[in-house]
């Protein structure tokens, strides 16, 4: 008797949840590039209990017809690829089909969607990867998913979340690196009393570092000039083939100055076209422009956007697509480190490294901290940039009731300070936070 069988789709979808729904924040992110590849200009996340009850993602993107409302929910039905060379170059952030198959199958989803060139919109319904409901409904375009009791039929799952503080900080970390990879949309993300992150759109990188961070963090960083060039093979590489030399590299973003130091890594957000990643290469280079800067126990605070053909980098080397490969690698890391080099070279004298090792983090005497409003053309407070707070999270008073009054925007609130936020983010998703040991190691 055979002892192998192929499994059916229902435990399959709860597979898969094991390794691409590991928490609440992991739906945000599925549903949140979801929005972003649907070409969303505004995205607002609701969510109650830290994401276990409710975590509703409404976007403005270009909505679903009734029919693919439906197949959405097939597993590896996706808009996104074709054949398997478009694996090749992933333009796109999903392109697994898998994410929305697999929240239905571990939650009570509901999906209403309507493309903008449709009479109606659709409503469809799961619960535990049953379809309990499909019908037209009168909709405004773009899609609505709320994903409500995630892991209610898995309670093993269940019992791993962590506190709801803790899973609302995940969440708000998410949030915050997709509105840092996308100044020009809007994002919001609330609980029933707070709306913990309004920031709407804005032109340039540094005024969304400014809503989302604050002044004082702005003032902390250096600008790295947007700077590009042609791909080159390195020594130990293959040569490049005819054509391939008008791929370009571009590098641009911001990293902290020369006296500021982190004890961890967890400042430090790596965006390649515009997907967060957790690259051990890119840390590397970072690391190396810090030579002699920094004493090799501390870390900088650094915002970096790699640019590149979509072929020059394969996304499609880990579940949650957290960790990509280089084609160039040796050439990507030289040009990374180089420019984040020359952006603390031509800001004022450094800190001596004896001072810095000192653990000394006052700004250097010598040379007071200059403004930052040469990278910053919203100039400071007065701005006119809509500032974001995103309180502690013991302020929060996520499950303990004791809600906050503060309205957003209102400018009740003090002034946050940088490192408010990077606190905040210090909570990143375990997948990150793995990443982030395995680098140490
Ligand atoms: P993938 O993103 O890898 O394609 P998903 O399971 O996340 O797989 O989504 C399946 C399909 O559903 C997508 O390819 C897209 O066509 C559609 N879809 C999902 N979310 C949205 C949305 N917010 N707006 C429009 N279409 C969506
Ligand atoms: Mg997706």
């Amino acid at each position: 008797m055979s002892r192998i069988r192929i499994l059916p789709e229902a435990v399959a979808n709860k597979i898969a949840a094991g390794e691409v729904v590991e928490r609440p924040a992991s739906v945000v992110k599925e549903l949140l590039e979801n929005s972003l590849d649907a070409g969303a200009n505004s995205i607002r996340v609701e969510t109650e209990v830290g994401g276990k009850r409710m975590i509703r993602v409404i976007d403005d993107g270009h909505g679903m017809a009734h029919d693919d409302a439906l197949l959405a929910f097939e597993r590896h039905a996706t808009s996104k690829l074709r054949s398997a060379d478009d694996l090749l170059s992933i333009s796109t952030l999903g392109f697994r089909g898998e994410a929305l198959p697999t929240i239905a199958a571990v939650s009570r989803l509901l999906l209403e969607t309507r493309d903008a060139n449709e009479a109606e919109g659709t409503r469809v319904e799961f619960a535990g990867g049953k379809l309990i409901n499909v019908k037209s409904a009168g909709l405004a375009p773009g899609t609505t998913i709320s994903v409500a009791d995630l892991f209610y039929c898995v309670p093993a799952r269940r019992k791993f979340l962590k506190s709801d503080t803790t899973e609302l900080g995940h969440i708000a970390s998410l949030v915050t690196h997709y509105a840092l990879a996308n100044p020009g949309k809007q994002f919001v993300l609330t609980t029933p009393t707070q709306e913990i992150i309004n920031c709407p759109p804005v032109e340039k990188l540094a005024d969304r570092v400014y809503q989302l961070f604050g002044k004082q963090t702005l003032d902390e960083l250096v600008e790295i000039p947007s700077v590009s060039a042609d791909f080159r093979a390195a020594i130990t590489e293959p040569e490049m083939e005819p054509g391939e030399e008008s791929a370009t590299l571009m590098v641009t973003g911001f990293t902290s100055r020369p006296e500021i130091q982190r004890p961890n890594r967890n400042g430090i957000y790596v965006f390649v076209n515009r997907r967060l990643v957790r690259d051990r290469l890119i840390l590397h280079a970072i690391h190396e422009a810090y030579r002699n800067i920094l004493p090799g126990n501390v870390f900088p605070a650094t915002l970096l956007f790699l640019e590149m053909p979509y072929d020059e980098v394969d996304v499609n080397v880990h579940p949650a697509k957290i960790e990509v490969r280089f084609r160039r690698s040796q050439f990507v890391h030289d040009f990374a480190r180089d420019a984040i080099r020359q952006a603390l070279m031509s800001t004022r004298p450094i800190a001596s490294f004896a001072a810095a090792a000192t653990g000394n983090i006052a700004p250097n005497p010598v040379a007071p901290p200059a403004s930052f409003a040469q990278g910053f053309t919203g100039g400071g407070e007065n701005s006119g940039v809509p500032r974001t707070v995103i309180p502690h999270l013991e302020e929060l008073g996520v499950g303990s009731g004791v809600g906050s009054d503060y309205a957003p925007g209102n400018g009740a609130r003090p002034s946050p300070t940088g490192r408010r936020i990077f606190r905040v983010l210090r909570r990143m998703p375990r997948q990150l936070c793995r990443a982030r040991s395995r680098l140490r190691t």
